[in-house]
């Protein structure tokens, strides 16, 4: 967070006291919302390419450009083309970590089958020493989270004893992401300084999202990364946001546009997304 000074005229100072008694809100909220509309920012929206059922049910065909995604956020994740390994986004720029292990910035012009974004603006932060596991990340962020139905983005900093990612080889046309899933390159990378990259998603966005946690990893030095499946850490700071506005861009492609997506996609991205060993 940034602090800034400015002059006003009269007439808009008196005016922005007068909302901030009706509406009984802060100075910051009134003034972050007014910059963020007038200079095309948006703030605490969620923008998406395509849905998880679409992923769920094997379309991974470019959908949108990355320079549009980074238009809409800064922060976030996603994949590419024929799920060709893990997208990471990360303060405005798109990584692609490949199942071979090797992380690299994406040029603007690539097209994008599925990814999550958003502005991210930490509304809180706690500092941590000694992480134990996933599940203890997990634990934390519950404790984090002020509710259970609005969306919310978590970037973690820190020095990480262990991080265990997987990174999806890329797959035929067709093959649904549970059957891609059971095809993963797993990595396990020990000391590491870097960043969680994470999204919550309530249970009743299912259809949309990959409900609860996301994580994935990048490394300081952008040259490891992955869809998490495990951490420990030493020192850490999880700072976190909420986002209650959503904004879908549902592919056009041929495609998308024939497949049948009426099966409910949580089972499948259940045993796609997780540990399988839990
Ligand atoms: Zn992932």
């Amino acid at each position: 967070m940034k602090k800034i000074e400015c002059n006003l005229p009269d007439s808009l100072y008196e005016a922005l006291m007068e909302r901030m008694r009706t509406d009984k809100t802060s100075c910051d909220h009134i003034v972050a919302t007014a910059l963020s509309q007038c200079l095309g920012k948006p703030l605490h929206t969620l923008f998406q390419v395509s849905t998880s059922a679409a992923l769920v049910e094997g379309l991974y065909q470019g959908a949108v450009e990355v320079s549009r995604l980074l238009r809409h956020g800064d922060f976030g994740l996603g994949t590419f083309i024929d799920l060709n390994g893990e997208m990471v986004v990360l303060d405005g720029i798109c990584y692609q970590i490949s199942s071979n292990g090797k992380v690299a910035q994406v040029e603007g012009d690539r097209l994008i089958p599925y990814a999550v974004v958003t502005r991210f603006n930490a509304q809180f932060s706690q500092q941590y020493s000694g992480l134990a596991s996933f599940a203890e990340l997990v634990s934390i962020c519950d404790g984090l989270r002020a509710s259970e139905n609005l969306f919310y983005a978590f970037r973690i900093d820190g020095k990480f004893s262990l991080v265990g990612t997987r990174v999806m080889k890329p797959v035929s046309e067709g093959t649904g992401l549970k059957a891609a899933a059971s095809a993963q390159q797993e990595f396990l990378f020990e000391e590491q300084e870097g960043t969680l990259v994470g999204l919550w998603s309530p249970g009743f966005a299912g259809s949309f999202s990959v409900p609860g946690y996301h994580f994935h990893f990048l490394s300081n030095d952008r040259e490891r990364g992955g869809h998490v499946l495990e951490c420990k850490a030493r020192d850490i700071v999880i700072g976190g946001c909420t986002m209650h506005e959503m904004h879908v861009s549902l592919p056009e492609t041929a495609e998308f546009l024939k497949a049948d997506l009426g099966r409910d996609p949580n089972e499948d991205l259940m045993s796609a997304e997780r540990n399988h060993e839990s």
